[in-house]
């Protein structure tokens, strides 16, 4: 029967054939029926062949390298660009392990940042917090950006998909500019020292003899070759701190000297703005082991800003004590991770009742270059450097920073510095044995 011989052949797959029957009985329409169907079931495969085509023309001509894996770590998607970034040539990847990607004993690099991105795949499979992940890894001359999430279907996770980014241009051209800025800068600073020392060998060898325009004159060359150099300063610790060329030089450093040292630099500027201060340091506060020029900068960036951001008899109070649980911190850290085992750890706290940094600005102020706008943003001045210097500093030493703050009410910046046990410094061990422990810095 020709309906039967139908129904077979489309069942073996060939969805051209077509019973074609007229009759009018139970049978015909039975044929009739079994020939839409199979229309319709052909152009359904069409369509998703026509879609899955489509997505794999995307798949190969995006500039991304795409990696997914299954949840037995199976590579079931692996495009150009990822084949390319990853320097993986072999023609059958897919079905085949992650950990199998060829690994070239010539190129230790591009083995240690494959071994970076199969470690965050695995990751993103066992994780269950189910977060995007985000880092850059170097891949022989390569940079990349990896960008990896778990993929779902529903809420169940079905594997992992891994995003690879090359960003070797726009890494070498940020080198470029923070070797660019750390040149000019150092060019800067040499004239600029005359500049400044002539200005003041002038302001104090009397100017009795200028008249009252001459003077002001002189006043602004000065403000402004101080504004400058405090910028050409900023640069070029901005500049070292990018560039890793910061030298390190940790000690004991007393917090509480280290507070005092600060604010009697600032005296100046407190008195400029008729501010009260208000300092809180705990006793038998422990010292840090720190690099004391990084601690001072970090702790004068704070509280010069307080002073600065705050009205005319304003408010700021500087307070230092010993916590041993995080839920102390005055509020979330901003990005850092707390690395170390132990949470006892020294918090530094700077809170003003100045104006405050507007709610849309919060997540930038760290950024190089950023200055919220605030009613005393102009008359203040600055560059925008400080708080960027101030969170390299803290990351480098493995420090946590954050804040709080409300327009028009005022600011609370915190640091918070580990209390490093002193038989965990080995660097300090000599051959012999012996343990030196350097003086306390003040
Ligand atoms: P600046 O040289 O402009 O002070 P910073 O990097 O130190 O640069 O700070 C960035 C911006 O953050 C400042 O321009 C200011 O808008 C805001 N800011 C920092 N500290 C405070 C504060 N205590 N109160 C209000 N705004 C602040």
């Amino acid at each position: 029967m020709k309906l039967v011989a139908v129904a077979q052949a489309v069942a073996d797959g060939d969805l051209s054939r077509r019973a074609n029957l007229t009759h009018r009985d139970e049978i015909g329409k039975l044929g009739r029926a079994f020939d839409t169907a199979t229309v319709r079931i052909q152009g359904l495969l069409e369509q998703q062949a026509r879609a899955a085509g489509e997505r794999q023309a995307i798949l190969q001509s995006i500039a991304d390298g795409v990696l997914a894996v299954d949840t037995e770590e199976r590579i079931v998607v692996i495009n150009p660009a990822a084949r390319m970034l990853l320097e993986q040539h072999a023609e059958n990847l897919l079905g085949r392990s992650i950990s199998t990607l060829r690994i070239s004993d010539e190129n230790p690099l591009l083995t240690a940042g494959l071994s970076e991105v199969v470690q965050q795949v695995r990751e993103e499979l066992t994780d269950e917090a189910r977060l995007i992940t985000e880092h850059q890894v170097s891949l022989g001359k390569r940079i990349v950006r990896i960008r990896s999430a778990p993929t779902l279907v529903g809420d169940e996770q079905t594997g992992a998909v891994i995003i690879i980014q090359d960003v070797t241009r726009a890494v070498e051209l940020d080198q470029a500019k923070s070797e660019f800025i750390a040149i000019a800068s150092h060019e800067l600073r040499t004239p600029l020292a005359s500049l400044k020392g002539f200005v003041d060998v002038f302001l104090m060898s009397g100017t009795s003899n200028l008249n009252e325009s001459q003077r002001m004159f002189l006043d602004t060359i000065k403000r402004q070759t101080d504004n400058l150099t405090m910028l050409v300063n900023d640069l070029i610790e901005m500049a070292r701190l990018e560039q890793g060329t910061q030298r390190v030089e940790r000690r004991w450093v007393s917090v509480a000297a280290m507070v005092e040292t600060v604010l009697s630099s600032l005296t100046g500027l407190v008195e400029r703005r008729n501010v009260q201060l208000d300092v809180s340091v705990q006793e038998d506060l422990p010292a840090v082991w720190i690099d004391n020029l990084h601690l001072r900068l970090m702790l004068a960036n704070l509280i010069s800003n307080a002073i600065k951001y705050v009205y005319n008899g304003g408010q700021v109070s500087v307070r230092a004590y010993t916590i041993d649980d995080p839920a102390l911190l005055p509020s979330p850290s901003f990005e850092l991770e707390w690395q170390h085992t132990d949470e006892t750890s020294l918090l530094v706290v700077v809170e003003d009742n100045g104006v405050g940094i507007r709610e849309a600005d919060q997540d930038k102020v760290f950024m190089r270059f950023f200055r919220s706008e605030n009613p005393l943003s102009v008359e203040v001045g600055g560059t925008g450097l400080g708080l960027a210097i101030t969170y390299s500093l803290v990351a480098l030493h493995e420090c946590q920073i954050g804040f709080q703050s409300k327009e028009g009410e005022g600011t609370c910046f915190w640091i918070r510095i580990p209390i490093t046990r002193i038989d965990s410094l080995a660097e300090d061990h000599h051959e012999d044995g012996t343990v030196v422990y350097p003086s306390i810095a003040m």
